[in-house]
């Protein structure tokens, strides 16, 4: 009986798919063992795709709105769902292994037994798709970087979905959280870790809403988000978030650890499978050709041109601005990216485009 449940699980998850599709192999039933028990993966997949209360999900099942709410609540409060309330009614949602249920595991920063054990399944889950399928197959970036604004070259157009301090104005609650790949990374080993600042991601609106009320992060004022968002500048990490106009998330991200960036760097262009739309510029006369920004940049995409001044390679470049933030002389400011398209409106627009081009991106 619980073997069957756990296939029906494997059925569920394959058919959402996502970055890390389930897979009918040992090291998926391991993992889901550990994050689910029988009864709450029965309700998981009863849960329909998009948002329903405990009564449409009880029904399916034939059993009492309270015996499954409760179980719903219990999952909400495990990362195993979502969960938002509206006019008093709470909503929950399935969300895929990722972007989802692995994220929600390491976004408190804890580290206890139960961390660890998760982290190593999860981390061993991990390697095995990615021995099976290799790096995903990015026929559109269904990410996107969004460059260090303050670094834009006056003249140029900068949208509002191109700026993130536009989105610290217009979204409340913020809520900031434990970065989950160098969490998740330091669970499976401690000595793993690069020094980067780690609780700098962020979620906005209902999506931090979620968030807070989980205790999976924190709410902060829209102050200590902007610093937040410099500090993890200073650190030269890259804000990255999903290729749409209405992001509710923002990762801080370092190239070692964080899949976004882990993703794009294995790919055969990383500047064309995630960019931002802007590249750097250089004003030749301020450049003392230090290096720092061919050291700073986290995709190798800059070298020293016999000029003695930085050149870019824009096959990988992803205009994240990391070099123009670290450079002692402001020598580097960012302009236009020819040829890069505006980001798909929303979610929905996103998820169209991802379906006619077969993206397995995350
Ligand atoms: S960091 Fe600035 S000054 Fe140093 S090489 Fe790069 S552009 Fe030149
Ligand atoms: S050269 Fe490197 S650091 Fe500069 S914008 Fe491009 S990817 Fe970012």
């Amino acid at each position: 009986m619980t073997a069957t449940i756990y296939k029906s699980l494997y059925e569920t998850l394959a058919k959402r798919k996502g970055r890390y599709p389930a897979l009918d192999i040992p090291e998926f039933y391991a993992l889901m063992e550990e994050l689910f028990s029988a009864e709450e993966a029965e309700v998981y997949c009863a849960i329909p795709r998009g948002f329903n209360p405990a009564s449409t999900i009880a029904e399916s099942l034939d059993k009492a709105e309270n015996e499954v709410a409760a179980i719903l609540e219990s999952m909400a409060d495990k990362g195993l769902c979502t969960a938002g309330t509206f006019d008093n009614i709470t909503f929950y949602g399935a969300p895929l292994l990722v972007p989802g249920i692995f994220e929600f595991q390491f976004m408190r920063g804890t580290n206890t037994e139960k961390d660890q054990k998760l982290a190593k399944l999860i981390h061993e889950y991990k390697n095995a798709v990615d021995n099976t399928q290799g790096p995903p197959k990015v026929t559109y970036p269904t990410t996107r970087v969004i460059p260090v604004d303050k670094k834009i070259e006056a003249g140029n157009t900068i949208h509002t979905y191109d700026q993130v301090t536009e989105f610290i104005a217009k979204y409340d609650p913020i809520s900031v959280s434990t970065c989950f790949c160098r969490q998740e990374a330091k669970l499976v080993d401690p000595d793993d870790h690069c020094g980067k600042p780690d609780e700098v991601c962020m979620q906005f609106g209902i999506g931090a809403q979620f968030i807070i009320d989980r205790k999976m992060g924190r709410q902060v004022t829209k102050d200590e988000a902007l610093k937040i968002l410099r500090l993890s500048e200073d650190a030269g990490l890259v804000h990255a978030s999903a290729n749409r106009q209405d992001i509710d998330f923002l990762c801080n991200c370092c190239k070692c650890h964080c899949m976004i960036l882990k993703d794009a760097l294995a790919q055969p262009k990383p500047g064309i499978s995630l960019n931002s739309g802007f590249q750097p510029i250089w004003d030749d006369t301020l450049c003392n050709a230090c290096e720092n920004c061919i050291e700073n940049c986290p995709t190798e995409a800059l070298s020293m041109s016999a000029q003695e001044v930085p050149e870019v390679n824009l096959d990988r470049c992803i205009g994240c601005g990391v070099c123009a933030s670290g450079c002692p002389e402001d020598a580097i400011s960012l302009e236009t990216r020819k040829g890069v398209e505006p980001p798909p409106l929303d979610r929905k627009a996103l998820r169209e485009v991802i379906k006619a081009t077969g993206s397995q991106g995350i």
